[in-house]
């Protein structure tokens, strides 16, 4: 795995976020892998946001992660009955 350096920002209420917002390929990549995390690793959406986080270097919040993942199957969510 690539080594992933992301430059941040402190923002006014002290939290830290990205300097400059995911491309559309970014965000798609995110989504993709939070659905794997959760879909083939079974993880919880708070144990994917971590490994986004810590492995591949993609701060997501909660809610867009809800968000993503709700809106969004992959072959095998799609072949379950
Ligand atoms: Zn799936």
């Amino acid at each position: 795995m690539n080594a992933v350096v992301i430059e941040m920002v402190r923002g006014k209420d002290r939290k830290l976020y990205r300097a400059h917002p995911l491309s559309d390929a970014e965000r798609a990549r995110a989504r993709w892998l939070a659905h794997a995390l959760v879909c083939r690793d079974k993880l919880s959406i708070r144990a994917a946001q971590r490994a986004l986080r810590e492995s591949y270097g993609i701060p997501r919040s909660l809610g867009i992660l809800a968000r993503d993942l709700r809106g969004w199957q992959c072959p095998s969510c799609a072949e379950r009955p």
